[in-house]
């Protein structure tokens, strides 16, 4: 048996039934193991490692190691992404059709602004510019581990992270628990990069996380499929197009997002499945003389099925009844089901056409994640920088967590290779300077920044009035030229982007609305302020207008022509976009309009 087999990982695991999933996985690391690495990894999650692809890349000669907690990749939210990450895994990676074998095709985004008496929606949307990905996070955490371990990054899982840091003008020692050598329990690099997401492995010994101004919001979430037959009449506009999907109301918001889930396919068999798709992309075999993914499932024996993913994300100043027990057990079900319940738009759609998935991952059916908004004080030092969500995180509101973080990835692995590439004399002075410019962009204008983003779209959900406008004005506000802002890499100007709220026009305009709507913080707003916002909002998009006027928004937006007029009559895209959703007439799922075959079922 050898590395290229096809079936590799499975017959390892049967000639080998005492090999852990652990085991499994770190054999097939390519690279020798080294007590002093150039770079440490701590955490295998999605953005620790695009920090080590992207790094290698730009660095091939270093040695750098990823550790990981967990036993083997597993599930956790954050299915969405954005055109932010497919750019980079275009550039870093390979090309996105490859990936339509794995993940769902996902184009644009789709928000529905409800209301309590289940009488009005109003509709807003963008799509057609780029094409991006519905994740299933154990598979994308597999195959991003074993493309990593493709290229000589080792990776190893089942090893905890701590780091010493009493030493302040040193590199943090980073100390392992359960490595697999007897005996190895410190490893001295040269940067360390800390990916350990919301536990802050690193960020943590610096300072506790500091919350932001205001209201704070939790999220309450659980896995749907959709019902067979379920009612076509209970579906809102546009709803089986292959957006992610919000609903809108005063207190927050809820997700839609259908996904490929590989969840029932065992570890073996899954490596198995990736490793022929890594080596089909590297010997450059194109993504359409690979077989779809429905021959893959049998070729690997994986299967595969559609969920759902569904949560709702409100704020925390508003009242939940005294007693919440007749909807349900624990928190995260009776707070699921008081807001489905509350909104009969919500829960009309949800009896229609979902079918709850009870403990699918694992023990659990709801879940719960409170307080979500915050950002440590401390994200980079001498010789340190903290990725992703132990830098901070927001809201999961137009998926900021893995495409404003995949900034943080790449922002992080271009200094480190700076400050590695320097002689030994300069190279603190550059840690130093790089340290500061990272804690200047992470702590005082990206979380920030999203702060003020999700501030404004939370107040747009008060009325439908200011929904309208808002919406628009922030596709305005975060796009300059629409048609030049896409290209297939993701760019040191994209890490400045911050999927839109980098631009300083934003900044300015989404300020004074909050000046209008913020005073009078509660569910409702008056008449008076409503005016005044839609007022200011006018202006923002006359203005908009004539500074970019070749922007054809009526290819991108459903209900608005080229000058983003509002046209009650137009319903879908006017043609001419970059890209879009073409479904399957056999299987039902959606491919992009350049692919001549259905990546799913090959129809
Ligand atoms: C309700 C909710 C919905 C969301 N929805 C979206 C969405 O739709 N789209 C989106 O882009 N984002 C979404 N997010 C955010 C997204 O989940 C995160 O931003 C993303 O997973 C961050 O990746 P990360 O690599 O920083 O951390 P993680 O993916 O959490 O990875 C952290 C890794 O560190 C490891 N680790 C932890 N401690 C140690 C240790 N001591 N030693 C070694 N390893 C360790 C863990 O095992 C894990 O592998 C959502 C978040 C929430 C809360």
């Amino acid at each position: 048996m050898t590395i290229d087999d096809l079936h590799y990982f499975t017959q390892l695991r049967a000639t080998h039934p005492e090999l852990t999933d652990s085991m499994l996985l770190n054999s097939n690391n390519l690279s020798r193991f080294s007590t002093e690495p150039d770079v440490v990894v701590a955490g295998a999650g999605i953005l620790g490692l695009c920090y080590a692809i992207h790094l290698k890349n730009i660095s091939p000669h270093l040695n750098i190691a990823i550790y990981k907690k967990n036993r083997a990749p597993v599930q956790k939210i954050g299915e969405s992404t954005l055109s932010s990450f497919s750019r980079f895994t275009t550039g870093a990676v390979m090309p996105q059709d490859y990936f339509f074998r794995l993940f769902g095709l996902k184009d644009g985004l789709q928000f529905y602004c409800i209301d309590r008496e289940g009488v009005e929606v109003t509709s807003e949307d963008i799509g057609g510019l780029d094409l991006s990905f519905q994740l299933d996070r154990r598979m994308s955490e597999l195959f991003f581990t074993m493309w990593a371990q493709r290229i000589g990054i080792n990776v190893y899982h089942g090893v905890e992270v701590d780091f010493d840091s009493t030493h302040h003008f040193n590199t943090p020692q980073v100390k392992l628990k359960n490595f697999p050598k007897p005996g190895v329990t410190d490893v001295d690099a040269k940067i360390v990069c800390d990916a350990s997401g919301f536990s802050r492995k690193l960020t943590s010994k610096f300072g506790n996380k500091e919350l932001l101004d205001g209201w704070n919001c939790d999220a309450y979430w659980a896995y749907f499929k959709e019902k067979e037959g379920g009612k076509a009449e209970t579906r809102l506009d546009h709803w089986d197009y292959p957006a992610t999907k919000h609903m809108c109301f005063p207190e927050g918001w809820g997700w839609f997002i259908k996904l490929i889930s590989w969840h029932h396919a065992p570890l073996a068999n899954l490596m198995d499945l990736v490793a022929y798709i890594i080596n089909k992309a590297k010997s450059g075999v194109p993504a359409n003389a690979i077989p779809p993914t429905k021959i893959l499932s049998e070729m690997f024996n994986c299967p595969f099925e559609s969920i759902t993913s569904i949560g709702w994300a409100v704020r925390n100043d508003h009242e939940f009844p005294d007693n919440l027990e007749e909807y349900g057990g624990g928190e995260g079900e009776r707070k699921f089901n008081y807001f489905k319940v509350l909104y009969p738009t919500l829960n009309k759609l949800m009896n229609g056409v979902y079918e709850l998935l009870p403990k699918y991952y694992g023990n659990q059916t709801y879940f719960v994640r409170k307080s979500m908004t915050y950002r440590s004080p401390v994200v980079a030092g001498e010789g340190w920088f903290a990725i992703g969500n132990s830098a901070g995180f927001t809201n999961p509101l137009i998926s900021p967590g893995i495409n404003a973080g995949i900034g943080t990835s790449v922002l992080a692995a271009n200094m480190s290779k700076e400050i590695l590439d320097q002689p030994p004399e300069h190279s603190h002075v550059v840690m130093k300077k790089c340290a500061a410019s990272y804690q200047t962009y992470s702590h005082e204008f990206m979380i920030p920044r999203l702060h003020q983003m999700n501030r404004y779209w939370y107040n747009s959900f008060r009325d439908h009035r200011l929904f309208e406008v808002m919406v628009p004005c922030f596709w305005t506000l975060g796009v300059d030229d629409v048609d030049s802002q896409y290209v297939n890499e993701f760019t040191e100007e994209d890490v400045y982007w911050v999927i839109g709220v980098g631009h300083d026009d934003f900044v300015d305009f989404s300020g004074k609305i909050l000046d209008i709507l913020e005073p009078s913080d509660g569910m409702t707003v008056n008449e008076e302020k409503v005016e005044q916002a839609r007022a200011l909002a006018k202006q923002c998009m006359d203005y908009r207008k004539e500074r970019f006027p070749g922007n054809e928004w009526g290819k991108y937006l459903r209900r608005h022509d080229c000058k983003l007029q509002l046209v009650p009559e137009k319903h879908e895209r006017m043609p001419g976009g970059r890209c879009f959703g073409v479904r399957c007439k056999s299987c039902k799922v959606w491919r992009h309009n350049n692919m001549n075959a259905c990546p799913v079922c090959g129809a």
